[in-house]
């Protein structure tokens, strides 16, 4: 139904894309197509379908049917650059499926300090255990990562906003050192999505996104996927197949649901996270707020820059806190739950210390621990969701209070 999108703007393929006619029939979305057995209507239509896989034609059920093709086709349409999209059970596993897909043993990962956590375990656990060395670099110190750089380099692994401290790199500038190199680029794109950084076109390989967060979109459905342009496409497919990574019809149906809104919902979460992070820039229990898409913050010019979207997912570190003062101030939140994941419609704060888990830069905000915590950063992630900001902030603030009388 949708034609051509091809030059349309985001909105308009947000709503259009993975929608063909031979897939969703008569109704607007396509149906769960339950399936793990394809029937053919003779030996002969068997024969002629050969004897390997091919996207978009029926063979068995680990190859997906209808439901799952029109979500990957929908991501590979909102993906400027990308020939393809594989679909994983888990962010974690798309993370997983991809690094495997360009690395073998021998090679070395550069790996930004700043990547999600389960990233970093995967470089220090299965890879190194496979015979793949890593280090770690700080992706705001492009001087000391290409120094990095040696003959058996394959692949560099970039989150932008980093993990937790929501560092900006500058991704151009990485990726151009990485292809000069001959190494892959992949990035962990889960924070901005394509609609806000279109990473193929600024310089990556290949796009990694949990689609547990914003496609999702309703906390109750896991689910990762990875873009990339044909011949990253063709390596994911083939390691991806080899490995019996499938998702069922029925989240990826939800999935292509929380898909169509997720550009207002991105927007909506940027509006209100420059609201809620200038009121808590002005506050003297903060110490420093962590959030590239307001003004005067250190990943701003570049976010400015690279960007055309954000989300509402950024953080903040608290002046003189104790783990007991902080406990008190999210405890107190009755808007904000408490717990890992984001992006969903609902807002969550989370505490988090990130030092244990960087090697190579520094934690923003580090400075600011009082008392038996100097040196440590007192910090809560905060994911902003539909609500009014206003009452967010009325939250906070009885947040805020609750710390206080600790
Ligand atoms: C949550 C998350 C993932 C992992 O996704 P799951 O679907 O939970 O496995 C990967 N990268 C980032 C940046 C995330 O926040």
């Amino acid at each position: 139904m949708a034609g051509d999108l091809s030059g349309k703007k985001p909105g308009t393929k947000i709503v259009g894309a993975g929608r063909r006619k031979e897939w969703t029939g008569q109704v607007v979305n396509p149906p769960v197509w339950r399936a793990s057995t394809h029937l053919y209507a003779s030996e002969a239509d068997r024969k002629a379908g050969g004897s390997q896989p091919k996207d978009g034609k029926f063979y068995y059920g680990r190859q997906g049917a209808p439901t799952q093709w029109a979500l990957a086709e929908a991501l590979t349409q909102l993906e400027p650059g990308a020939a393809g999209t594989m679909l994983y059970p888990s962010g974690v596993a798309a993370i997983n499926s991809a690094l495997l897909s360009v690395l073998k043993p021998g090679d070395v990962l550069l790996i930004s300090d700043n990547s999600y956590e389960p990233s970093r375990i995967m470089a220090m656990g299965f890879l190194k255990r496979w015979g793949v060395e890593h280090r770690f670099f700080d992706s705001l110190d492009i001087a000391a990562y290409e120094a990095l750089f040696c003959e058996r380099t394959k692949a560099v692994w970039l989150e932008s906003p980093g993990s937790l401290t929501m560092e900006v790199c500058d991704v151009p500038e990485l990726t151009r050192i990485a292809r000069e190199r001959g190494a892959v680029s992949l990035i962990d794109n889960t924070w901005a999505s394509a609609i806000g950084f279109p990473a193929l076109e600024r310089g990556c390989d290949i796009s990694i996104m949990s689609l547990t967060k914003h496609v999702g979109g309703h906390s109750d459905l896991m689910m990762g996927a990875a873009s990339a342009g044909e011949r990253y496409y063709r390596r994911l497919r083939q390691t991806s197949q080899q490995m019996g990574n499938v998702v069922s019809p029925d989240d990826a149906a939800l999935a292509l649901r929380g898909l169509r809104t997720m550009e207002i919902r991105l927007e909506r979460g940027v509006q209100s996270a420059r609201v809620i992070a200038t009121w808590l820039r002005d506050r003297p229990e903060v110490a420093a707020v962590h959030c590239p898409v307001l003004e005067g913050d250190a990943g701003y010019a570049l976010w400015s820059r690279d960007f055309t979207g954000g989300c509402g997912l950024f953080s903040f570190t608290l002046a003189d806190a104790t783990p007991e003062s902080r406990a008190a101030l999210v405890d107190n939140l009755k808007l904000f739950g408490i717990g890992y994941s984001w992006g969903g419609y609902e807002s969550l704060a989370l505490p988090y210390d990130a030092a244990p888990i960087r090697d190579a830069m520094p934690v923003p905000g580090a400075e600011a621990g009082g008392g038996d915590n100097a040196g440590a950063a007192m910090s809560i992630r905060l994911s902003i969701g539909l609500e009014d900001p206003e009452d967010l902030i009325a939250d906070l603030q009885t947040g805020f209070a609750a710390m206080k009388a600790i």
